[in-house]
């Protein structure tokens, strides 16, 4: 079967005037891909048709084999339905629609900044602020527009006339690069101790800084959206000991590692992988390690038990000097305590992160808004966005409709906010939990300073239908008028927005919790609709919660709120099960009577906790240090293990999956391998995602929630849907997690 596909692309950066229309029409042709490219305000559109292979040269020879003064700052690519082009076209440039301000986000350092900042004859010899118009910091360092540099924090660095002559200059590479500095008068780098007191400045402080790494302490570091917390990736004590103070157990760390040779070593690396590392975005890239290699230089505590590790390549002057200084990964992470936002400001860090870091690598540029690293993975061989910040924020999101200026205030977990503006969306960058003071005021910030930026005055507000979370109550009390939009009718038309959908289509909607139409958490919905209306069609089979939100972090929890739905009160006494034999018996007293008397156990229908269950039942995880965690390992569990069979099911109102917890019970008590068990649940999940397209036969089949951060749970549902004959449609550009409620907020308000 020939994969045929259609990918957009858009690319922002120095793409105008430098013969890029031209390579574009070429490279199609060589490639015998039909479509067209035009250029706009807002970048080049490229859509091009043609298999899937072909596409993906296309994506890593665009950018490779670029005209010679073209630069490319943003690409961004999605793979959409086919429409059938008949030949290759340059369409005529036209300016129609919204002309948004186009704010950059942080890019990448350029390969000339590289150059100088390497060169011992150069001004710039090791100076960790070098930037030209190419590369540098644009959105966290932007107070207001226009983008000059009294509005920017660069104001308080007047420029030395060396600096100025090339701002000054058309022909300089630094014309109007608005962050223009150099050594002279530039911000500067220095370390301190959590006191304040400084310990050395300027290339010295790198020294200071790479000695303390090397000795395997942990440093602090102030980058161009905030802190990472840096510590030696080979240095088991110092990694653990940093997961003590961050008091983050067991959650994967993201690494920098110094090249891309150095990353191919550790881990498996494909062509869109690899493009994806170097991009300007320079995002945290979600990699499969290599098994059996000889030495590793990153321990088992960056991330326990996980085949995956994410890895990022160096992205300021500031990390390229200092991997170059250490020589070895590091681990990067934010600079915060768990669940907090990432530390902007120099006191505040010395504050927060007092107690974690024994050096601190600080300067004196202020950060103007926090913005994380953004997280990357590849996902049936394209890529999936999985945090949003860094490199793509605050850049649009096209979506097919066009409405009124309106303000989506997202959901409670992994926050993100929007604003519309004629057809496009803006997504905010990663907010976080709004479970922290800190928290809720990243996500005020937010709202206003997007609302500043671009001059948007909303007329509407759109929030999540649960009462309780504090994105809800400022939606409440923002003084617009307000619409509210269930949490999984959002989900679902996030991904029918990013995928330029409209009309009937299936929505598979499965997370950990969202807040029903009923009295019931949902998490495992089966919509039926359109982006505006959607129907529950079914869901999976509810069970009680012992606990409530204690569930989330205690897989055990959900398992006996599941085995509970199979056996009754019976369940209590049969201590041979692990998720039983996990409490002691006081803890048992009282979840059994949480259970039987129905108090403090709420119903849900969450695939999330479902995953959970399965994974205490079979004994790879009772209690987790994150949410999720406990479904992360059962999929990890399967391994190279291959096989096709799966467990019983019925469907009626409901998907009863209470005959696969019977068979999971057997096959455990028999002592078949945990890999086989979960594989085999996996597969039941896939079908019945199938079963249920089958009885509704809607072609159009969207995967949307947490859940389908899941690889095998994700590419399976994709390839045995497209063996039935269904459409399936997943997410790329957007997180399938909460981070892409406020998109679907706003879609599935239609055009009022
Ligand atoms: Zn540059
Ligand atoms: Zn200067
Ligand atoms: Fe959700």
């Amino acid at each position: 079967m020939i994969d045929v596909q259609r990918l957009r692309v858009v690319i922002r950066g120095v793409v105008q005037g430098v013969g890029f229309r031209p390579f574009v029409y070429k490279l199609a042709h060589s490639l015998g891909l039909k479509g067209w490219v035009i250029n706009s305000s807002q970048g080049v559109f490229i859509e091009v048709e043609g298999e899937k292979e072909l596409l993906n040269s296309f994506l890593v020879r665009v950018e490779k084999d670029k005209p010679i003064h073209a630069y490319i700052q943003s690409l961004e690519s999605s793979f959409l339905d086919v429409v059938g082009f008949e030949s290759f076209e340059i369409r005529k440039s036209e300016d129609k629609g919204e002309k948004t301000a186009l704010i950059l986000p942080d890019i990448a350092t350029c390969p000339e900044c590289l150059k100088e900042v390497f060169d011992p004859n150069n001004r710039r010899y090791l100076y960790p602020f070098t930037n030209c118009t190419l590369c540098g910091p644009r959105y966290t360092i932007i107070k207001s527009l226009p983008y000059d540099r009294p509005n920017t924090s660069m104001h308080q660095f007047p420029m030395c006339p060396d600096c100025l002559k090339e701002y000054e200059d058309p022909n300089d590479r630094r014309f109007h690069a608005q962050p223009n500095a150099c050594p002279v008068c530039g911000p500067h780098i220095f370390t301190c101790k959590s006191d304040g007191t400084i310990i050395t400045k300027h290339q010295e402080a790198i020294q200071t800084v790479s000695d303390s790494l090397l000795q395997g302490k942990i440093v602090a570091v102030k980058g161009i959206g905030g802190f990472h917390l840096m510590v030696d990736a080979g240095n088991s004590n110092a990694v653990f000991e940093l997961r003590t103070r961050k008091r983050r157990n067991e959650k994967p760390f993201a690494i920098m590692m110094s090249s891309l040779e150095a990353i191919k070593a550790e881990c498996e690396v494909d062509a869109l992988e690899e493009r994806l590392l170097q991009s300007s975005e320079s995002p945290v890239v979600l990699l499969n390690r290599r098994t059996g290699i000889d030495s590793s230089g990153l321990v088992e505590e960056i991330a326990p038990r996980n085949p995956t590790v994410g890895i990022m390549l160096p992205y300021t002057p500031l990390h390229h000097i200092l991997m170059k200084t250490v020589k070895i990964p590091m681990v990067a992470t934010s600079g915060n305590l768990s669940d907090e936002p990432i530390c902007i400001d120099n006191e505040e860090a010395l504050k927060r992160l007092g107690t974690i870091a024994d050096v601190f690598l600080l300067h004196n540029r202020p950060i103007i808004r926090h913005v994380d690293d953004s997280l990357v993975r590849m996902m049936a061989g394209r890529e999936m966005v999985i945090r949003r910040a860094r490199g793509y924020a605050p850049l649009p999101i096209t979506v097919p409709k066009k409405r009124k200026a309106a303000l989506a205030v997202g959901a409670h977990q992994k926050n993100t906010i929007a604003f519309q503006i004629g057809n496009n969306v803006i997504l905010s960058q990663h907010v976080g939990d709004l479970e922290t003071e800190q928290a809720y005021d990243a996500f005020e910030k937010s709202i206003d300073s997007l609302k500043m930026l671009y001059e948007v005055k909303p007329e509407w507000v759109v929030c999540d239908h649960h009462p309780g979370y504090l994105s809800t109550k400022y939606a409440q009390e923002c003084g617009l008028p307000l619409k509210e939009i269930q949490h999984h009718h959002a989900h679902i038309a996030a991904c029918m927005a990013e995928n330029q959908l409209s009309g009937e289509v299936l929505g598979i909607s499965w997370d950990g919790t969202g807040a029903g139409w009923d009295d019931t958490i949902w998490g495992g919905e089966f919509l039926v609709g359109n982006e505006m209306k959607m129907e529950r069609f079914t869901w999976l089979r509810c069970f009680r919660l012992p606990g409530s939100s204690q569930a989330v972090k205690e897989p055990r929890r959900s398992a006996l709120g599941v085995l509970y739905e199979v056996f009754g009160a019976d369940l209590f006494e049969m201590t041979d099960l692990l998720p039983v034999a996990a409490f002691d018996t006081g803890e048992l007293k009282l979840i059994k009577q949480m259970m039987t008397k129905e108090f403090n156990s709420p119903l849900t229908s969450s695939a999330g906790r479902l995953f959970d269950a399965v994974s205490s039942i079979i004994g790879i995880r009772q209690v987790a240090s994150f949410e999720g965690q406990g479904a992360m390992e059962l999929e990890f569990e399967i391994g190279k293990n291959r096989c096709n069979d799966y467990y019983s099911f019925t469907q009626s109102d409901q998907i009863d999956w209470s005959p696969m917890i019977k068979e999971i019970v057997e096959d455990w008590s028999r002592g078949i391998a945990r890999a086989v068990i979960s594989q085999k649940f996996h597969n039941t999940l896939v079908e019945m995602i199938v079963a249920v397209a089958m009885t509704l036969k809607i072609e159009r089949v969207l995967l949307s929630g947490g859940c389908f951060q899941n690889r095998y749970l994700t590419e399976h549902a994709i390839f045995r849907l497209k063996e039935e004959g269904f459409k399936p449609y997943w997410h790329q550009r957007v997180p399938p997690n909460d981070g892409n409620i406020a998109l679907g907020q706003l879609y599935a308000c239609g055009d009022t």
